[in-house]
């Protein structure tokens, strides 16, 4: 038989299982005399592999559809799951945590597989579901005194844009995470919020407010935690948020080699300037305040994002704004770092026409940093490769918001001195 009898396949890691859906081809339903016993009694075969050296950056299609059969094993014969009348599911729960696995499928009628179906096993206390973020905002909201829960909007896909606020409004610190789907996000930016809310009090919190975006990306950042292989970037519509912003928009950056007006390319600025509801959200949610200074997580996986600052390129020959960004930049570091390069400021000005950062610098004129993972300055940094191959835990998550805590304290602590308040 030339054709495959499944079709539709989709792969995803669900509760630290793996989960595969199928449906059977309409030419069972067409031709019932010509595949006796279909669909009632279809039984698969599976054959898995692990893809060892198959890490974050590599090309992904590339990748597995090199991938070979001959090297797979074979884990299952016999009938999955029947959903309806044509979709099926078969489930591996023989899996484990941060590996990666090539399926293939096939029929005992068949006498080709299908093509290679990769996903990933992620641990999801590093790799957050949309409903884990929904749901530790929402215990967080209730938990602490004075902590506002507001919506922004919806993502392309209709999941929820919110963020968690306290305190001083016309003096706010602001956190966003996951512009960009697989960097550091959900976690880092609610658990240094958290920190704060365990640590400092009301007279604290009268001259300095928090807000945070935990999830600006939610489609997408969603996929991350069902299994997806690879790096993902653009938004559910395929635009780079981080390009979006009505600020410089219509100049076009090639920052990586890629055309910010090139609608295949991971920078796509979208088809005009705001055109995604994220950036609207992100917009009216700082619309809503008033910022003294604002970051935007970013690099790797698990919340990974370390005190490298990138601010907005068009602030960099500004050098009132420049000297503004040192004065929160040097504080910050003195205490995000133990002992790693005394001395050393890891502040560059880079971030591109459309970018947020860029957008922020032209509305507020306030210190605003994408925040990276120290790979401009640090080649090869064990914590940063690690992080970068899906490798990031919880005692390292733990150990990245302890220090930009101790950044962020340090840094306001200086601020609040300086303006006397
Ligand atoms: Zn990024």
């Amino acid at each position: 038989m030339a054709f495959s009898l499944i079709w539709n396949t989709s792969i995803r890691c669900v509760d630290g299982y793996v989960e595969i859906d199928f449906n059977i081809s309409p030419v069972v339903r067409r031709k019932p005399e010509d595949f006796p016993g279909l669909p009632d009694n279809l039984e698969v075969i599976v054959y898995r592999k692990e893809a060892k050296d198959y890490h974050y950056n590599l090309f992904r299609n590339e990748f597995f559809e090199t991938e070979n059969i001959e090297e797979a094993n074979c884990v299952f014969t016999g009938k999955p799951v029947r959903k309806s009348f044509n979709m099926f599911r078969w489930v591996d729960k023989n899996v484990e945590d941060g590996k990666v696995y090539t399926y293939w499928l096939t029929t005992k009628m068949n006498d080709r597989h299908l093509s290679p179906l990769s996903v990933r096993v992620v641990d999801k206390d590093v790799i957050w579901t949309h409903e884990k973020t929904l749901a530790e905002s929402r215990r967080i909201a209730e938990f602490y005194k004075g902590v506002e829960f507001t919506n922004y909007g919806y993502s392309v896909k209709g999941r929820e844009m919110f963020a968690l606020k306290k305190g001083n409004m016309d003096r706010a610190v602001v956190i966003v995470g996951g512009i960009h789907a697989a960097e550091a996000g959900q976690f880092t930016a609610l658990d240094v919020f958290e920190k704060f809310l365990k640590n400092k009090d009301d007279a604290f919190f009268s001259k300095i407010g928090f807000a945070v975006l935990p999830s600006a990306n939610p489609d997408e950042a969603q996929r991350m935690a069902m299994g997806y292989t690879s790096y993902l970037r653009v938004n559910s519509a395929g635009v780079d948020l981080n390009r979006n912003f009505p600020a410089d928009w219509d100049i076009v950056s090639d920052m990586y080699g890629l055309r910010t007006d090139d609608p295949e390319s991971a920078t796509y600025r979208g088809p005009r300037f705001a055109s995604e509801p994220e950036t609207r959200a992100v917009i009216s949610f700082m619309k809503s305040l008033n910022p003294i200074s604002v970051f935007s997580l970013h690099c790797y996986p698990g919340g990974i994002t370390y005190d490298q600052f990138l601010g907005p390129g068009v602030g960099g020959e500004d050098s009132e704004y420049v000297e503004k960004c040192r004065e929160l930049v040097i504080p910050y570091s003195k205490k995000f770092r133990k002992n790693e390069y005394p001395g050393q400021l890891f502040l560059t000005f880079g971030a591109t026409p459309g970018s947020f950062p860029v957008w922020v610098y032209r509305n507020y004129h306030v210190p605003v940093f994408d925040m990276e993972a120290w790979d401009y300055f640090v080649r090869n940094h064990e914590g940063a490769l690690k992080a970068c191959r899906f490798g990031a835990d919880i005692e390292m998550m733990n150990d990245i918001t302890q220090r930009h805590f101790a950044g962020m304290e340090n840094y306001l602590s200086k601020y609040i001195e300086t303006k006397g308040l």
